[in-house]
């Protein structure tokens, strides 16, 4: 093609399927000069979301799982910026610098809108003050530390309603993320209590799962399989509240559909997700937020853009429903949007339709525990744990990463749980609150003093 005739391609987001789509354009159009390709991500790394609870519960460093865009992008132009707009009659695109506000117009002929989804509280602003997500790696570091903080407080107190209220955690989402979250939580606190923690007795740690799935936890999965998830996590000590949606929060409590109030310190919100307003605002048709994908993966209307992961909707012809958001479609669905890219820049070849049969899910739900369902294989316990050890290692991009991983991991199975709490993210400070005098304390000593004594 000639250099006048250069097509700009222009990703949006910059995880699974936006990273996935740029490598496989990468080995297509290796040096081909006439074919331009830009990204764009808020933040500048790569998320690997699988090992997010890991964080949370310190087997690994955030920087192990994130990975800087740059070292994906050869000759690719990278932009660090929020997508702020896009126009797809005229194939612009808006973008905002995070730092200074200034924006920037992208022009393309092929877009990919890959900007996979956000939290949903579903407007319970209530809920979304007082919780914890677990979908970034902020999160994942603001969880641990507070996890942290909780138990060096309630070291410290006397009061057994209050060390309760301070070891109990509520995560509120029975699909995989709040699973794999408590799991990963209940050993962190169980075993740092055990080894650090010898004033807060174990059993007034308090994990609770909370589900609106009418059966229990992981729905995704197959009800034998999501059974010994249950019973698993049930033997390690997380209670387990089916069918119940959370209505509610506070400070120090959860309220349940049910009418029961949790006395809690910390809870977890992973119970859904949304699409961000600039793809869900989108002039074109939606399910639910999503953009709705044709089988080609392009927009209907738009031949020029494709769409694909969490936040595009596209419909398994062989059951009627919609794929699910996960990292595993969101890759398979970019072979398709690159493989249909070519066909279109190269005018070779025949547009390929998405149909993608699950090659199955697993999970880990705690320190050598997981459950897998594999080509029809189903396991769990040890074996599961190991298998997802396995796969999600050799998912993990760059062998630099990978080796950090494996080396955690390690360190993990000799050694005792790092309770050290850098960059204290505290939920209220003390100016907030109410601190009583030296005077104030020995005061209302002396009046249960001279209460007992009378
Ligand atoms: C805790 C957790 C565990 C998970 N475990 C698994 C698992 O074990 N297996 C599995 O298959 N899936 C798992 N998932 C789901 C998986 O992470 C998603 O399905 C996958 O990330 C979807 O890929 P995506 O590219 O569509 O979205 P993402 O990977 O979320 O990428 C979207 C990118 O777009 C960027 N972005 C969003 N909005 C904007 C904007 N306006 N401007 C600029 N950039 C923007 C984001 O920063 C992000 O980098 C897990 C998810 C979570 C949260």
């Amino acid at each position: 093609m000639p250099p006048n005739e250069q097509k700009k391609i222009l990703i949006l987001g910059g995880g699974f399927a936006g990273i996935s789509v740029l490598q496989q354009l990468q080995k297509i159009f290796k040096n081909n000069k006439s074919v331009k390709i830009s990204l764009v991500n808020e933040d500048n790394f790569f998320l690997f979301t699988p090992m997010l609870p890991e964080i949370a519960s310190g087997i690994i460093h955030p920087s192990d799982i994130s990975i800087p865009l740059r070292t994906f992008c050869k000759n690719e132009k990278f932009y660090q910026a929020k997508v702020s707009a896009i126009d797809m009659r005229n194939n612009l695109v808006a973008i905002t610098r995070t730092f200074d506000g200034k924006v920037k117009i992208l022009d393309y002929d092929y877009l990919v809108i890959a900007l996979g989804s956000t939290t949903n509280y579903f407007g319970n602003k209530r809920i979304e003050k007082n919780s914890f997500t677990m979908k970034t790696i902020q999160d994942a570091i603001a969880i641990k530390s507070h996890m942290i903080h909780m138990m060096e407080i309630a070291d410290q107190e006397d009061d057994k309603a209050i060390q309760e209220k301070l070891m109990t955690l509520v995560v509120v989402g029975g699909g995989f993320a709040g699973v794999e979250t408590v799991g990963e939580l209940n050993d962190f606190v169980r075993e740092s209590v055990r080894h650090f923690y010898r004033n807060i007795p174990q059993d007034r740690i308090k994990m609770v799962l909370v589900s609106a799935a009418k059966d229990g936890i992981l729905p995704e999965l197959d009800s034998d399989i999501a059974k010994k998830a249950t019973e698993s996590l049930q033997k390690s000590g997380i209670r387990i509240v089916p069918n119940t949606k959370a209505v509610d929060a506070g400070d120090d409590y959860v309220l349940l559909g049910n009418g029961e109030s949790i006395p809690c310190s910390t809870m977890i919100w992973t119970a859904g997700v949304t699409i961000d307003s600039v793809v869900s605002g989108l002039d074109c048709e939606h399910s639910a937020g999503k953009v709705v994908a044709d089988s080609r993966l392009r927009v209907p209307k738009y031949e020029n853009v494709f769409v694909l992961g969490d936040c595009a909707a596209i419909t398994d012809t062989k059951t009627g429903n919609m794929y699910p958001p996960t990292a595993q479609h969101a890759l398979r669905e970019s072979r398709v949007v690159s493989h249909n890219l070519r066909a279109s820049i190269t005018g070779r070849g025949q547009d390929k339709e998405f149909n993608y049969e699950s090659k199955g899910m697993m999970a880990v739900i705690g320190k050598r525990n997981g459950i897998a369902s594999v080509f029809g294989y189903k396991t769990s316990g040890t074996i599961a744990w190991v298998i997802w050890k396995t796969y999600y290692l050799t998912m993990l991009p760059t062998f630099e990463k990978k080796f950090r991983v494996a080396i955690d991991w390690t360190v993990n199975l000799f050694f005792k749980r790092d309770i050290t709490l850098v960059g204290k993210i505290k939920r209220r400070t003390l100016n907030d609150l109410d601190i009583a005098t030296i005077d104030d304390v020995l005061f209302k000593d002396k009046r249960q003093v001279s209460r007992q004594s009378s």
